[in-house]
């Protein structure tokens, strides 16, 4: 490397398409909605999406009553059901984003910021954000015929 400018540095986004779907097209997880690394939750979403895409389409294509062919209003469907959790996580990011992230970013100050601190102190706030983290709002359920048999 010769210089910083051949460092590729990854691009933090946070939006979200206004329609998912068009025909023949369904899109999921960062290309429906850009996540920024902020909680470490895109990733669960991603998977969420895909089980919900899972749950709504498969069982009509399995069937074949749709040969090949998933109509707009389903693939709206997959839209619907995720567009609630993805909103809610990326209105918590972007309140991360400005009341902690730029805070600490543009602070000399080391002591940890009103939030963090509050935060900290509160076992229902922990434990709200640790379920928002691991399990997120509108958990999916993998469909009966994507489980493995016990
Ligand atoms: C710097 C950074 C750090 C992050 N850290 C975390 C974290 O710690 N935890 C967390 O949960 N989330 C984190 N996120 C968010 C998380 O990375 C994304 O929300 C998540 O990876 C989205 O998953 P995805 O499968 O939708 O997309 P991606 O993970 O982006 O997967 C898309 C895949 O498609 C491939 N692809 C693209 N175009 C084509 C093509 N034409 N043909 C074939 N393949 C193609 C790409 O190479 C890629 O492998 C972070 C994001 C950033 C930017």
């Amino acid at each position: 490397m010769k210089s910083f400018d051949d460092v590729k540095l990854l691009d933090v986004q946070l939006n979200r398409l206004r329609r998912w779907y068009s025909d023949g097209v369904l899109f999921i997880g960062d290309a429906a909605h850009a996540m920024s690394p902020v909680g470490g939750v895109g990733i669960n979403l991603a998977v969420a999406d895909a089980v919900a895409a899972a749950r709504l389409l498969a069982g009509p294509l399995r069937s074949g009553r749709v040969s090949g062919h998933v109509s707009r209003r389903r693939l709206a469907r997959v839209q619907t059901r995720r567009w609630v959790p993805t909103a809610i996580l990326q209105a918590v990011q972007r309140m991360i984003h400005t009341k902690v992230v730029s805070v600490a970013v543009a602070s000399a100050d080391p002591e940890p910021g009103r939030v963090i601190g509050l935060v900290s102190r509160s076992v229902v706030l922990r434990r709200v954000i640790g379920y928002m983290v691991a399990i997120g709002p509108l958990p999916e359920h993998a469909p009966k015929f994507g489980r493995r048999a016990s």
